[in-house]
């Protein structure tokens, strides 16, 4: 008769079963953060920057308590923000947590503009090589940011968007070979197509490929070279339509230098 479960397999076994699907983010209260003084939601995220802490941390320091006390600083004077600069920070055994979360705008980007439309992810670790663990933590990160915000392909060093040491050279050099970024391995496709109307760094990078003026904004005149460009490469630039979609993107990292490994035949 075995009306109620054995003890032994109470609420810990339900905890087991990972019911929220897919590799945990801790939550703010896990760290027991402090409030907010302020928030203002993302309404669009079309790229993530990666930031290190920048000292030296053990890889056995209690996460909370260097979570919280990163957020004092920030808080405190006599920098004042409203909240721990980073959305998501990810440990050196790739524990991976909540700062200001996947719907506030970013504090550490440097730039207003970045900040509103770049998630920052902060990993905490100095300079020195970067743990495997810690390498899985960020690309979990990454995933959960994409889960919210499909748009975030870009993932770039600090050091992309203004002068800084941050976030070191491993992480630039592991950022730099797509080693950060899960879409490599799961060869899941996780594209946002650029049209009339796109804004931003990877217009620019389009624009540069194509021909055009890169001023990252996508207007009549990128769209024509776009088509100009789709009707040579025809059919391996996608259909004549001035809308980019992953063939045409090939194109552009291909003119990069990059290698492309979608379909190489087709650019050899
Ligand atoms: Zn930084």
């Amino acid at each position: 008769m075995l009306l109620v479960p054995p003890p032994a397999l109470g609420p810990f076994y339900v905890l087991g079963l990972h019911i929220l699907g897919g590799p945990l983010m801790h939550s703010r209260s896990a760290w027991n953060a402090a409030p907010p003084k302020k928030t203002r939601p993302f309404k669009n995220v079309n790229g993530i920057v990666i930031h290190f802490a920048g000292f030296d941390i053990s890889p056995s320091r209690d996460t909370p308590g260097l979570l919280r006390s990163i957020q004092q600083v920030h808080q405190g004077k006599p920098r004042n923000w409203w909240d721990i600069a980073y959305n998501v920070l990810v440990d050196q055994r790739g524990e991976v947590w909540t700062g200001r979360g996947l719907t506030n705008t970013s504090g550490a980007n440097g730039a207003t503009a970045s900040n509103k439309s770049h998630v920052a992810i902060c990993a905490l670790i100095g300079n020195g090589p970067i743990p495997p663990a810690m390498v899985d933590g960020i690309k979990t990160a990454v995933d959960h940011i994409r889960d919210r915000w499909p748009g975030a392909i870009d993932i770039m060093p600090h050091s992309q968007i203004k002068p800084t040491i941050c976030p070191g050279d491993s992480l630039r050099t592991l950022i730099a070979n797509g080693d950060l970024d899960p879409g490599n391995d799961t060869g899941k496709v996780v594209f946002d197509f650029l049209e009339r109307g796109s804004r931003g760094t990877r217009v620019a990078r389009l624009q540069q490929a194509v021909g055009a003026t890169p001023d990252g904004a996508f207007g009549p005149r990128t769209e024509e070279r776009v088509k100009k460009v789709q009707g040579t490469l025809y059919p391996f630039g996608g259909p004549v339509s001035g809308r980019v979609g992953p063939e045409l993107w090939s194109y552009v990292l291909w003119t990069e230098g990059i290698e492309v490994t979608v379909n190489p035949s087709v650019f050899s």
